[in-house]
């Protein structure tokens, strides 16, 4: 058949104007990156501090959790909040399930992840983990993203990693290692549980040998790096800059205001995200009393990063257009 000419320069215009988008992975499944709404980009619903070699999906009730959590969610969905990351790994509690059941029962947004959490001595790395090779690692995460957590189909929506220490361990180099080689075979970007600065441009190195960017990684717990021309440098290197604990004292919310003022005076507010490392359902604590709510940062921080001068299109970049981009599921590769 032959298609006549303006017919077919209608269909060429429109083929060419279909567009593709940046996505995210939440629980719920690909999400246009635009669209994900404010965002609070490191809290927990639930944490189980057992250790690895007790942990067990069992140790919680997840429909007692999910009772207990969804009072506390709502409270931030009221504040505008639409997408809530979720960066409790593997063997401290993660559960995809109750993510699910929480974004069905409030229409949010929830990211779950895959990855292995070093820090506290590797109490949360299974024992035969420890021997295990970098790719052996990697292979694993993979797996997790593109058949989904155990069985669920709930695809993780970054990469969380946690490292400690004066200076990176050889299993904490080899979990980097394994990162960014799931990177390179995922897009996801990597968050580590870092803090200070030396750690965080150790691990951006061993990404860079590996041909991962910076712009691959979010450094978790930035503001316990206390020297502010740290936050810089690494922004500029183009990794992610997360300011993600707030439990509401003075002394917090003067710090975490320089600190944010810093970014800004620097023009580093396009790397700088901000949440508060709030929650969480402990199975130690059945009755969720000492759950940590999520609305502090709007009710004592945000007053005083105005009157510091960072304005509400400021905190609409940190919330909104950062984390967007951050948790966009993209390859991160130098060719
Ligand atoms: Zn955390």
């Amino acid at each position: 058949m032959k298609i006549p000419f303006l017919f077919s320069v209608i269909i060429l215009a429109f083929s060419c104007s279909t567009p593709v988008y940046d996505m995210v992975v939440t629980v719920g499944g690909e999400v246009r990156a635009d669209k994900l709404g404010a965002t609070l980009a490191h809290e927990h619903v639930l944490v189980d501090f057992i250790g690895a070699a007790h942990a067990d999906p069992v140790r919680h009730n997840r429909d007692s959790a999910f009772s207990i959590i969804l009072p506390h969610i709502e409270k931030i969905r009221d504040h505008g909040i639409k997408t809530f990351v979720d960066c409790t790994p593997r063997f401290l509690g993660r559960d995809p399930l109750l993510l699910k059941m929480l974004s069905d029962a409030t229409g949010m947004h929830f990211l779950t992840n895959t990855g292995f959490y070093g820090a506290v001595n590797n109490k949360y790395i299974p024992e035969h983990v420890l021997n295990m090779p970098a790719e052996a690692i990697a292979a694993f995460w993979i797996a997790e993203f593109k058949q989904g957590i155990d069985g669920t189909g709930i695809r993780p929506g970054f990469i969380k990693i946690g490292v400690d220490g004066e200076t990176l361990s050889d299993f904490h180099k080899t979990l980097v290692t394994a990162a960014a080689m799931a990177h390179k075979a995922t897009g996801l970007t990597i968050m580590s549980h870092t803090g200070k600065a030396s750690l965080a441009q150790e691990q951006i190195d061993i990404l860079e040998a590996q041909g991962v960017k910076a712009e691959a990684f979010i450094w978790t717990h930035a503001h316990l790096e206390k020297d502010m021309t740290k936050h810089v440098e690494i922004a500029k290197a183009g990794a992610w800059v997360s300011f993600d604990g707030f439990r509401g004292n003075p002394e917090e919310i003067t710090e975490l205001t320089e600190m944010v003022v810093n970014m800004k005076k620097n023009n580093c507010a396009v790397k700088l995200l901000l949440s508060q490392d709030a929650g969480w359902y402990d199975p130690e604590f059945p009755d969720g009393s000492n759950y940590q709510e999520h609305t502090l940062i709007f009710d004592k921080l945000f007053p005083e990063l105005n009157a510091a001068g960072i304005t509400d299109a400021d905190l609409n970049r940190f919330l909104n257009k950062n984390p967007g981009k951050a948790f966009t599921v993209k390859f991160r590769i130098n060719e």
